[in-house]
């Protein structure tokens, strides 16, 4: 298949932000591509090469691509930096580039999908000495060969900036239409991406074997389960309202989620995010194997950091000190860890995602030979509001956040988030100030003592209908030196030229960030805004949410995709218990 023809059909995505032409002009390109190489049509849509979760990176740095057009087109490096700086992409200063080359030569051979996916997969296999002359060559040789529209897409992929606004649920829908006809089985499709993460492989399944294969999808192992969620609760007599008559507490523990894949001595572990954590729990990976009685298996579990002589739980930050590549074991003997399990979701063949929660419970009791640094978390069942609060005092005196309330009755239900699953923190109760996840969108530079950081952010919801994110405060306030130095290491790798495509916001800001961190914030009220978008119309036309008197909990939710952060319907239910509140004071 010819790279000419996903080009022309990227430059059409680029512009429009419109869902029902996305997928359409989606459907087109499936249509179009032969049937081996749909997973790697849907990767590159995406700006990937292969999963999320296997870790595949491109990773090729501005100066490096420089270079390698310099060397294709052959002009000086320094007029290719002064296109850059005038148009702020690289992708099109490529494409220029190869304009003026054109004009004096011809292209030689037309590149097709394969090479152009063959070629980025080896770049993302160099590493050590002399890669990144390799690295280069491979680019160079590319572009040589490229269009100038082709170049503009390969550079883009290259350098990770391909955004073409492509949710996975255009792509889901696309694939229904294209290969069953009807959008409705999407829904299929969704399970079978919920349970495997992995849209390219199941992509594949429906184009060549169809749908019925599909809806035979079952779990993996190593290929990560998206994690099941729940809804919050406000307080233990909403929790009896909510739940049948005897019901699953479990403590809600405030750590890592992580999800741990077994297949005989391999142990694989996951974030909530589905990156691959294992580097940084070598100690789980040398344990837990031997603790788990089964020699395949599937678990859920949450890390928490502990005090080694009282047993007493740390706060979640602490697991902040295995993210580090060097002296990794120094911070596995300082920072020690427990892994609590709460669920298994695949042992010895036997996938138990449709096995109800109890019927697992059971199982992970059987399978877990609990020992200090491997435990089951406390579950008691319960029928009652007395019932549900004392466990809750119990958890909270145990350190814990709250209680995750289940029903007995209820199927793994992956990646969804719903009211089998409830969670109940103590903060919640009777306060208005509950806190909320929130994308960092935007910032504006500090005085003072903030000078050369960023003073302010600028905070965003996820809408999921539109799959982008609305602007919802500016937060100024909560923040340590040392917090707003870490911020800044890690904000000042995700500047933008401009907003992206998926921020909702009126303001402007000095500087625009990829969507992709979440920090934990607290405010004292939600009042409506002519400004933010967050929830925009919900209560009144022209009007959205924001925070009043915003503040930075300290806690930088890096486990979290930003696709979990609050939205504006969580939002909204906050407000109306506040409106409530007020008018009964
Ligand atoms: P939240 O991050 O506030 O949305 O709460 C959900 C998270 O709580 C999950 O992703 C887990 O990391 C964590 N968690 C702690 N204890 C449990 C439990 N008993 N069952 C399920 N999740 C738990």
């Amino acid at each position: 298949m010819e790279f000419s023809v996903i080009s022309e059909i990227f430059e059409k995505m680029e512009k429009t932000t419109k869902r029902i032409e996305l997928t359409n002009i989606l459907v087109e390109l499936l249509e179009e591509t032969p049937k081996k190489l749909i997973p790697n049509v849907v990767y590159l849509i995406q700006g990937i090469i292969r999963p999320n979760f296997e870790g595949v990176e491109l990773g090729i740095a501005e100066k490096l691509a420089i270079r390698a057009i310099s060397k294709s087109v052959g002009l000086p490096v320094k007029k290719i930096e002064v296109d850059y700086e005038e148009g702020g992409d690289l992708g099109i200063t490529a494409s220029n580039m190869i304009k003026l080359k054109t004009q004096t030569t011809f292209t030689t051979e037309k590149i097709t999908v394969e090479r152009v996916y063959d070629t980025l997969f080896k770049i993302s296999k160099l590493e050590g000495k002399g890669s990144q002359d390799l690295k280069m060559k491979y680019i160079s040789s590319l572009l040589n060969d490229a269009t100038p529209l082709e170049g503009k897409f390969v550079l883009k992929i290259l350098l990770g900036t391909l955004r073409l606004g492509i949710a996975e649920n255009t792509v889901m829908d696309a694939l229904a239409i294209a290969f069953t006809g009807k959008k409705e089985n999407r829904e299929h499709i969704e399970n079978a991406y919920n349970v495997s993460s992995d849209l390219g492989k199941v992509s594949l399944i429906v184009a060549t074997d169809g749908i019925d294969e599909i809806k035979k999808f079952r779990i993996s192992l190593f290929s990560p389960v998206r994690p099941m969620l729940a809804d919050r609760i406000q307080s233990e007599k909403d929790v009896i309202k909510k739940m049948p008559e005897q019901f699953a507490a479990e403590y809600k523990l405030d750590g890592e989620r992580v999800q741990i894949h077994k297949k005989n001595d391999t142990i694989i572990l996951f974030s909530r995010s589905l990156e691959n954590i294992t580097q940084y729990y070598p100690d789980i990976v040398d344990n837990i194997g031997k603790l788990l009685k089964t020699d395949n298996g599937v678990f859920e579990a949450e890390i928490v950091p502990i005090n080694e002589n009282t047993g007493e739980f740390l706060p979640f930050q602490e697991l902040m000190h295995r993210r580090r590549k060097h002296k990794l074991d120094e911070a596995v003997s300082q920072y020690p860890i427990t892994v609590n399990f709460f669920d298994v979701l695949y042992y010895d063949k036997n996938d138990c995602l449709d096995s109800p929660y109890s019927e697992r419970r059971k199982i992970l009791e059987r399978l877990v030979d609990e020992s200090n640094f491997a435990k089951l978390i406390p579950m008691l069942l319960v029928k009652n509001e007395n019932e549900v609060e004392d466990f809750l005092e119990n958890s909270i005196n145990a350190g814990c956040e709250g209680l995750m309330l289940k029903t007995l009755d209820s199927p793994y239900r992956a990646g969804t988030r719903g009211s089998n699953w409830l969670k109940l923190k103590r903060e919640y109760r009777n306060e208005l100030g509950d806190s909320l996840d929130l994308v960092v969108i935007g910032a504006y530079f500090g005085k003072g003592r903030r000078t050369g950081l960023y003073g302010t952010l600028l905070l965003a919801s996820y809408n999921p209908e539109e799959d982008n994110f609305p602007s919802i405060c500016k937060v100024g306030t909560g923040f340590t030196d040392e917090s707003l130095d870490q911020l800044y290491q890690i904000l000042s790798n995700k500047v933008t030229i401009k907003k992206n495509s998926r921020v909702m916001s009126e303001m402007e800001a000095d500087v625009w960030f990829e969507p992709e961190l979440v920090l934990e914030i607290v405010a004292s009220e939600i009042t409506l805004s002519p400004i933010h978008k967050t929830g925009l119309n919900l209560i009144r036309k022209g009007s959205g949410f924001a925070l009043r008197f915003p503040k930075f909990t300290g806690k930088i939710r890096y486990e979290k995709a930003v696709e979990d952060s609050s939205t504006g319907e969580e939002v909204l239910t906050l407000y109306n218990r506040q409106t409530k509140i007020n008018q009964e004071a």
